[in-house]
């Protein structure tokens, strides 16, 4: 069918497989609220994470003769985009729950096409016609579809009532209006169970319309930028329209074809994409298990920080923006910026609290050497949260022109999410690799070092839910977890706002944030991005403290072993390792966040 012809999958049930269909990239999918159905989800709803799946795969909330009210609770409780009715439901009541919702009437269709469609013809959006049958909410059968060939009216219309993996027509003509096929029992190991293989093979041989595949896996937050209770936008009300532009525009730059070719020829020539995934055999002989490094190591400017750079200056672009500035602690961030700044033409303003400016001088001569204007920051610490209140400032006064670019999954949303969408290519490529080396795409383990959370995004992202990969956060227990000193916000955090967002961060009991310590620059920071504290709460990921000590013996120890100087911040993942048990057979990837050649005086400091 190349006429465009969406698909509906009806009748979710359970969290695990809604994910694992929403990666088939149906256009809809449908979660039944009628008690009488083995599909009802009308108890346990709240259990289904609705907030990952991705904005353009619709919700349907499908209902039977539910009084108004109850409806439209469950409408604005739920953020459904569409309702669809099966009892009867008057003209009246469907008018009144549009105000809400899009509305999907359905029909029973048993020899001619119901009389009353021309009634609801101006109070619903789609029709749906289905199977005439005592129990409301499908019966697996099919009616004579030869009736439909006579359908003129103008209002497009949803064909369900037993479709199942054996229908196919050749001839499209056969179906005028149709524009969506909605399937459910048919496609079932078990009722509200889907076969997501089934799902896939009937939309590849119908060519239905998939909604985009890219990232469909993943972690999502909903409209208004929440993940589960973390998330959203905490800004001031001078910043709503800077805000407010990157939302409206994010996910449609970030799915149009000329991004996407920008970005893809950037990352592949540029940054030196795919970056390696390699075998560790040492390590593993160590481990006891199976260890494979992805090596964001390799990357231009030695760290996956240049993955989500490129994206952003590409989206700044795009926004037709003047200017990129940046803030900058130990002055990775600026250096990558900077990087990218040059090579795209786009001047570029670096803020950078003057204390840090004295402490990280080889950053400081690379920005400079690369054409950035360096801002140092007088007031305050004098080191990166002040940097980032100036950049804020200099945002606020300059809207039009100005892109700020935010180098971690912090922030407010957008942010977060933007940037994990765009660190995501790291598990894309592990799935790919693993896929050519082992067999499989999916892992048992992967360890990632999480400060703001990005590289542990992008190393996460398309494993997220899958049920078989154990996703292992770890965070800078600094000089012990409960020393006081430490970076472990996960650990040791609560709920409360940083930087724009609702996420877990180290603060005193009266709300005052605290500072972070960790030997390594790039974890010393008292928040964590919204998406990793959803996936602690979800039990998504799990999170472990590992400690100044522990991380810099592990640096030495995987030097020596494998001829790779890690950065202080992977090799937090790296001393992690050692805090499992694992068998011989365990497939486990550690991402190799960057290369150690900033942290030399680190480590020779702790060393000698
Ligand atoms: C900046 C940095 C990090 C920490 O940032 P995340 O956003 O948590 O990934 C980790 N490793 C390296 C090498 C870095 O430069």
């Amino acid at each position: 069918m190349k006429n465009n012809i969406k698909l509906k999958v009806c009748g979710i049930r359970s969290p695990a497989n809604m994910m694992e269909v929403a990666s088939a990239g149906p256009s809809y999918m449908g979660f039944i609220f009628f008690e009488h159905s083995p599909r009802d989800v009308s108890r346990t709803i709240a259990q289904l994470p609705l907030e990952q799946l991705p904005e353009h795969i619709k919700r349907v909330a499908v209902m039977v003769n539910k009084p108004l009210d109850k409806a439209r609770e469950i409408v604005k409780k739920f953020k459904f985009d569409l309702v669809q009715l099966h009892g009867n439901e008057s003209p009246e009541y469907c008018k009144s729950i549009r105000k809400e919702a899009g509305v999907i009437k359905a029909f029973a269709v048993s020899d001619h096409l119901p009389d009353e469609l021309e009634e609801y013809f101006d109070c619903c959006d789609y029709y749906l016609f289905d199977t005439k049958s005592d129990m409301a909410g499908g019966s697996g059968k099919s009616f004579d579809h030869s009736i439909l060939a006579r359908y003129t009216l103008e209002k497009k219309y949803f064909l369900g009532g037993g479709i199942g993996p054996d229908f196919k027509t050749d001839d499209e003509s056969l179906y005028p209006g149709l524009c969506a096929l909605d399937i459910n029992s048919r496609f079932e190991t078990s009722p509200g169970e889907k076969d997501v293989s089934l799902i896939k093979n009937f939309m590849q041989n119908l060519e239905l319309n998939k909604t985009s595949s890219i990232n469909l896996s993943g972690c999502f937050p909903d409209k208004e930028g929440f993940y589960g209770k973390f998330g959203g936008a905490y800004i001031p009300e001078m910043l709503y329209p800077n805000i407010d532009e990157l939302r409206k525009n994010y996910i449609e730059v970030l799915e149009s074809e000329q991004f996407k070719y920008d970005f893809k020829n950037l990352l592949k020539d540029y940054v030196g994409r795919p970056t390696a995934l390699y075998y560790a055999g040492n390590l593993s002989e160590k481990t006891g298990a199976r260890v494979y490094v992805k090596r964001e190591d390799l990357c231009h400017t030695g760290a996956h920080k240049l993955n989500n750079v490129v994206g952003q200056a590409l989206f700044a672009k795009q926004l037709k923006k003047k200017k990129i500035i940046a803030e900058t602690g130990a002055g990775q961030h600026g250096v990558a910026t900077a990087t990218v700044c040059a090579l795209l033409g786009i001047p570029c303003t670096v803020f950078m609290g003057s204390k840090d400016i004295l402490r990280q001088q080889p950053n400081v001569l690379r920005m400079k050497m690369l054409g950035a204007e360096l801002v140092p920051v007088e007031s305050g610490s004098k080191t990166l949260k002040d940097a980032t209140n100036e950049a804020i400032r200099h945002w606020i006064n300059h809207p039009e022109e100005t892109y700020y670019l935010i180098g971690s999954t912090i922030g407010p949303h957008p942010y977060p999410d933007l940037v994990a969408r765009l660190q995501s290519v790291i598990s894309e490529e592990i799935k790919k690799q693993l896929l050519e080396k082992e067999g499989r795409e999916d892992p048992d383990y992967v360890f990632a070092c999480a400060g703001g959370g990005s590289n542990a995004a992008g190393a996460f992202f398309h494993f997220i839910g899958n049920g078989k990969t154990r996703l292992i956060g770890v965070e800078a227990g600094g000089e012990g977890a409960d020393s006081g000193k430490t970076a472990a916000t996960i650990y040791k955090g609560t709920p409360g706002i940083i930087h724009g967002c609702k996420t877990l961060l180290l603060q005193t009991s009266d709300g005052q944030v605290t500072e972070a310590h960790s030997v390594s620059a790039g974890l010393d920071y008292p928040g964590i991005g919204p998406m990793h504290a959803y996936l602690h709460n979800s039990k998504l990921a799990e999170y472990i403290p590992v400690n100044d000590k522990e991380a810099l013996d592990a640096a030495m120890s995987f030097s020596r072993a494998e001829g790779i100087i890690p950065a202080l911040e992977s090799a937090h993942a790296i001393a992690a390792l050692d805090k499992f048990t694992f068998s011989p057979d365990d497939l486990v990837v550690l991402c190799l966040s960057g290369r150690g050649d900033k942290d030399l005086q680190t480590y020779e400091k702790h060393y000698s």
